[in-house]
């Protein structure tokens, strides 16, 4: 009989949540359906799309769209399916086997599965009780440790917390590996390093489309740094990774900027009054829950019965993320009606 090798023997397939719910807040998704004009003229422009072609593998107008939105040389870009995909390259082409890698935990549980496929070594850096970063010890850490790629999320997912920009400056210049810095969540917080990104040789930051511009569904992401980065990655990437409607769409989506604003700061309102709610949940059940003040489209619960609350929030038909090893939920930003669901259901749990 065939036997898989020991490394993909237990590996179980990615299943986020299974089941059917009313009330979907587990996935950081955007709650904002596309505006209908521009539904209709990504649709539009898709009509040219000729579908016995191979796409365009550099995706040349998708990330000239995006460096022109986001203010860098579309030179310094490069397309991905999905951030996802990009970072899964990064530790394929960046690492050799047995090279050692950092991440901070808890953060994007991602990493880690990319770096155990790559057969790496890892190194997990505890943050400190209330989930913030020592950035001295993280840097000593990586140095000690030899570390050849860093990788963590600014802001970060699932905490909300961030780091400014002078923290971050320090750590890229005092780590002599690789720093991937994965803004995913950056679009709802103001301390983003693209700006610099050109500026060192061992900075690549992630963008995705999935979030703030709520495109999840067509799996675009982006990463920025110095031409010799992204040539890199363009080098080692599949040759079509990104398809040709997801390019086509993603690209009209990213030419009305305006309209992304806008949509994003809908999502901040919403975050600000889930946020606010659960504050007050906070006040009346004094001990039972904690509120993380964040800065990305969810808002963290802490609750010594988050898994209680978690299998309550699900058998009323409510999907969150709970997260064992943080005792905590991960709530994000929806509709008016759904915050005030996901709220009275909250109540009813701490009342009951
Ligand atoms: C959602 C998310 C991504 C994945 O984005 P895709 O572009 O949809 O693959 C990457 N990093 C973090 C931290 C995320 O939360």
């Amino acid at each position: 009989m065939y036997e898989l090798n020991e490394k993909i023997r237990d590996l179980e397939p990615y299943e986020p949540i299974a089941g059917e719910y009313k009330i979907r807040l587990d996935a950081n998704e955007s709650f904002l359906r596309l505006p209908e004009s521009i539904m209709a003229s990504a649709l539009h422009a898709t009509f040219s799309v000729e579908l016995n072609r191979y796409p365009d593998p550099t995706a040349k107008a998708l990330c000239a769209a995006f460096a022109r939105a986001y203010r860098v040389d579309a030179a310094n870009v490069v397309a991905g399916n999905g951030s996802d995909e990009l970072i899964s390259i990064i530790f394929q082409s960046f690492l050799q086997k047995g090279d050692t890698y950092a991440t901070v935990a808890p953060d994007f549980s991602m990493y880690d599965f990319y770096g155990y496929l790559a057969e790496c070594r890892g190194v997990s850096i505890p943050k400190n009780e209330d989930w913030t970063i020592n950035v001295d010890r993280l840097i000593e850490t990586c140095n000690r440790e030899q570390v050849k790629l860093l990788i963590f999320s600014n802001p970060c997912n699932p905490t909300s917390l961030g780091l400014d920009r002078a923290a971050i400056r320090r750590i890229v210049s005092g780590v002599s590996g690789l720093v991937v810095l994965d803004e995913a969540y950056m679009d709802f917080w103001n301390e983003s390093m693209l700006a610099e990104a050109a500026s060192y040789d061992n900075l690549l930051i992630l963008k995705t489309c999935s979030k703030a511009f709520g495109l999840a569904a067509l799996r675009v992401g982006f990463a920025v740094g110095q031409e010799r980065l992204i040539r890199a990655i363009k080098a080692v990437k599949s040759p079509y990774n990104v398809n040709a409607l997801s390019q086509r769409m993603a690209e009209t989506v990213l030419k009305n900027r305006g309209e992304c604003e806008a949509a994003t700061r809908r999502i901040l309102l919403s975050r600000d009054a889930l946020q606010a709610g659960l504050l007050q949940l906070m006040q009346r059940f004094p001990g039972k829950m904690e509120v993380v003040q964040g800065v990305t489209n969810f808002v963290v619960v802490r609750t010594p019965q988050a898994e209680a609350l978690f299998q309550k929030l699900l058998a009323d038909s409510i999907a969150v993320r709970y997260f064992k090893a943080m005792s905590a939920l991960r709530i994000t930003a929806g509709s008016t009606g759904e915050n005030a669901a996901v709220l009275d259901h909250i109540r009813d749990f701490f009342e009951a």
